[in-house]
């Protein structure tokens, strides 16, 4: 698969990265390493080089069972990119701490080191923060950041689901531009194109790595395991006119939905999110497809339900 480079740095990634979000299942260990290394092999086959984790993801578990994968086969840690995230926190029982979000300084080193310790590896090529915090002090997490880097526990920083304003804010107390914006683009989650992040992404040599491109499986042959607000999407008319495309193409539904993403110029990086080995070398399809600016904007209007102004 074509590499690119990521934000500016000298790390380059997969136009399609994975998601291991659904690797793993809370209570279920042993299978969940079967699945992580089923896909995960799978994966890397099919030329992903950019595995993207969070320390929440099954309560630390698809860590755990990626780090399995990883002693079982240590060839495979120089040939790809891992990203993982920190800043999200559950309830604390007895404490009665609500779910909140945490970029304090103590929170991220914390849980940095709680990642290293689960993927069984010295340094994190790509931490990003999972979502804004609205008591960040942007020069206190330049502090976390500085130390991490200085320790050789983290190569290169990142943001996901942050605002154009916020990862302004962020980047000006910090040394090095930041890497991604990790955020949620697809046929079914169009705020990207209007909020400024995109745009802000291009100016600032940002790459968007894109969250459920495929609306979490509702534009494909179905949805899993979805997230609340992602239940009020109405996928009928967008995989009704991707079917119709597909067909006329000779090709896929799921393949025009990441070519889609691929053909917009901020250089999106979709990350995929299916365990299935064959979905995962399937959706590669999509990187050799290009998208004509009709087919494009044909797509857009019915996602957007309504004519363009
Ligand atoms: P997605 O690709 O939109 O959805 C994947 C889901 O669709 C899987 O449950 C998969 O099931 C299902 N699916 C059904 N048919 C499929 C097909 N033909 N091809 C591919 N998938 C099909 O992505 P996602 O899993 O929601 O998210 C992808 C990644 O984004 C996650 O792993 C995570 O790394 C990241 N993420 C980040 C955030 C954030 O806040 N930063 C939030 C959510 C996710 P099967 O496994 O059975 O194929």
């Amino acid at each position: 698969m074509q590499k690119i480079p990521l934000g500016s740095t000298s790390l380059h990634c997969s136009r399609l990265a994975y998601g291991c979000w659904r690797i793993a299942r809370v209570g279920a260990e042993a299978a969940d390493f079967a699945t992580a290394r089923r896909a995960v092999l799978a994966a890397v086959d099919a030329g992903y080089t950019l595995f993207d984790h969070a320390d929440i993801y099954c309560d630390g578990h698809a860590e755990t069972a990626f780090g399995a994968v990883l002693r079982e086969t240590p060839s495979l840690r120089d040939r790809i990119v891992i990203a993982t995230k920190c800043g999200i926190r559950f309830s604390d029982q007895p404490s009665g701490a609500p779910y909140r979000y945490d970029l304090s300084r103590d929170h991220i080193v914390q849980s940095c080191e709680q990642s290293l310790r689960r993927l069984g590896i010295e340094t994190i090529d790509l931490y990003q923060l999972h979502r804004p915090d609205w008591l960040m002090d942007a020069a206190e997490v330049a502090g976390a950041f500085s130390e991490l880097t200085q320790a050789g526990k983290v190569r290169e920083f990142g943001v996901s689901n942050f605002l154009p304003a916020q990862v302004a804010l962020l980047q000006q107390a910090l040394p090095a531009p930041l890497a991604v914006n990790q955020i949620e683009i697809s046929l079914l989650q169009l705020g990207a194109l209007s909020d400024g992040a995109l745009e802000q992404c291009q100016a600032a040599k940002i790459t968007p790595l894109a969250w459920s491109p495929l609306g979490g499986g509702l534009l494909a042959d179905g949805a899993v395991d979805i997230l609340d607000a992602q239940k009020a999407y109405e996928p009928a008319a967008v995989v009704s006119a991707l079917d119709a495309m597909a067909r006329a193409r000779g090709t896929t539904r799921t393949a025009l939905a990441l070519a889609w993403l691929l053909r917009h110029p901020a250089g999106i990086v979709p990350i995929i999110g299916s365990t299935d080995p064959a979905r995962i070398r399937t959706a590669v399809a999509a990187t050799e497809i290009q998208i004509s600016r009709e087919e494009w904007y044909s797509l857009l209007t019915v996602a957007r339900g309504v004519p363009l102004p």
